[in-house]
């Protein structure tokens, strides 16, 4: 189709490829959910309701994007592993990330009824994301963890802070100023001794996040009646640091 004379600027629009071969993960993050979380009533530390958006929405995504393998997501964010095959919009940069980050933002509104059924929302949330490209499965396996971690010492955190100022009647700045340069262990026993709570006991999903995976389920194998592998998504809360996790699935990093 010929051109108008206008049509020099598409000349401007320069390629943004991914390089090729590389894992991809894409991490969303919500914009101001501070805000979001106490104009909307969020519960503290951790508000299981506005965690089940995030799962549901991560599942859609999954459920819309084959090559996505692997998601995690904790407190307003979440991390999407796209296979380092994937021809996904040819590997454009801003073709994958604006069409991720868009999708889940609507997803997540469009799952809010579902588990907020009281609370209508009072402005449209949004949410930042980044592509990041790894060479190699090492690069991979660290980025997880790396999240993973986060995930556990933000909650330690929250869980302590919200317990002296819950429990121990503290403002959040004496609660800030209480734990200013305590270490991990000095949060156990101020949760243990002062408030009877046994960290270790609190529920899996808020200390390792929301794991979700694409699984192959075997098809049947007696020979009269065989059928293939499909792949299912599951939601699990488990360790993702160690080897256990990702020997059991060599699928998603090849
Ligand atoms: P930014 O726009 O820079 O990301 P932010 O306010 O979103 O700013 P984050 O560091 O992303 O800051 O932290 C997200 C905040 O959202 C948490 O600190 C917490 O206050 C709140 N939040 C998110 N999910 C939950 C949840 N399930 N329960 C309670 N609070 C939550
Ligand atoms: P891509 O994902 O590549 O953008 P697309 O299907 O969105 O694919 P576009 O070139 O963006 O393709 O074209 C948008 C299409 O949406 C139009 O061709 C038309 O079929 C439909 N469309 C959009 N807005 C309207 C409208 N207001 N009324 C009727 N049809 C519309
Ligand atoms: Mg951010
Ligand atoms: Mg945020
Ligand atoms: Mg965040
Ligand atoms: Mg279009």
């Amino acid at each position: 189709m010929a051109g108008s004379k206008y049509a020099y600027v598409r000349n401007f629009e320069l390629p943004d490829p991914l390089l090729p071969g590389t894992f991809l993960v894409c991490r969303l993050d919500g914009h101001s959910f501070h805000r979001f979380s106490d104009e909307h009533g969020f519960s503290k530390p951790n508000d299981e309701r506005a965690l089940r958006v995030m799962d549901a929405a991560a599942q859609s995504v999954m459920e819309e994007y084959k090559d996505i393998l692997l998601s995690f997501g904790e407190s307003d964010e979440f991390s999407f592993l796209l296979r380092k095959s994937t021809q996904l919009y040819n590997r454009r940069h801003a073709k994958i990330l604006t069409t991720l980050t868009s999708y889940f933002t609507s997803c997540y509104v469009f799952h809010w009824p579902k588990h907020f059924p009281d609370t209508p929302l009072r402005y449209p949330p949004s949410f930042d994301g980044r592509i990041v490209q790894y060479p190699s499965a090492r690069e991979v396996r660290d980025y997880f963890a790396w999240r993973q971690v986060d995930t556990h010492i933000n909650n330690l955190y929250n869980t302590t802070f919200w317990a002296l100022v819950q429990q121990g009647g503290q403002s959040t700045t004496q609660a800030h100023a209480t734990l200013k340069g305590t270490f991990s262990k000095q949060k156990h026993e101020i949760l243990f001794s002062r408030f009877g709570i046994n960290y270790n006991a609190l529920p899996e999903q808020f200390k390792k996040g929301s794991v979700l995976v694409r699984e192959i389920v075997q098809g049947k194998r007696d020979k009269k009646d065989s059928s293939r592998d499909t792949m299912a998504i599951s939601l699990v809360h488990c360790d993702i640091i160690g080897d256990a996790f990702w020997d059991a699935r060599p699928h998603l990093l090849v």
